[in-house]
């Protein structure tokens, strides 16, 4: 049995918009089962509510668009796009699936998202970290984020400014499907 933290709008002071729960997203359709939430393994969500708490002392609140993703779903983008930069391979898996892996931006005290360049699941090249044709205020923005996240323990990969894990992400078993996945509170 995997166990996932479950994390909340309420209980965690986060804005949760599951992309892949509704049309808004690269598929164009729901790939999310209904009632599907946000959770973690417990490292990983001890590392969000740091993350949170890093977030608020600079008066920004975190949205978070994915957390753990099951395989199947995995699977579905993998066909779709097939392109390791953005979409890892369901032959070995996805941090997402692992549950140490976290999609999230930064919203302003009006709930208003920081301009990051692109959107979320924007697979190009101005998605990518460590760009100099981004305007200073995006770099910011983007840099404040980064450093959010660095410092409540997870790392960035290059090419998705939205996307942080674990640094160990590798060593945590994928989640089967199958599993029963126990969501606590
Ligand atoms: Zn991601």
């Amino acid at each position: 049995m995997s166990d996932l933290i479950e994390l909340t709008e309420a209980g965690d002071g986060i804005r949760i918009t599951l992309a892949y729960a509704t049309p808004d997203n690269l598929t164009g359709r729901a790939v999310y089962a209904p009632g599907a939430c946000c959770a973690l393994r417990p490292e990983a969500a001890r590392c969000l509510r740091r993350a949170v708490r890093a977030a608020r002392q600079s008066g920004h609140v975190l949205q978070v668009f994915d957390s753990y993703r099951p395989a199947a779903v995995q699977q579905i983008f993998w066909d779709l796009i097939s392109d390791p930069r953005y979409v890892a391979d369901p032959a070995q898996g996805s941090n997402h699936t692992r549950g140490v892996a976290v999609d999230l931006t930064l919203l302003d005290t009006h709930g208003v998202a920081l301009d990051m360049g692109t959107g979320f699941d924007a697979m190009c090249d101005q998605s990518h970290h460590d760009r100099d044709d981004l305007p200073v205020m995006v770099q910011r923005n983007r840099q404040l984020l980064l450093g959010i996240m660095l410092q409540a323990g997870f790392r960035s990969i290059p090419t998705e400014w939205w996307h942080y894990e674990l640094p160990d992400a590798a060593d945590y078993a994928l989640i089967p499907e199958d599993s029963k996945v126990r969501v606590q509170a």
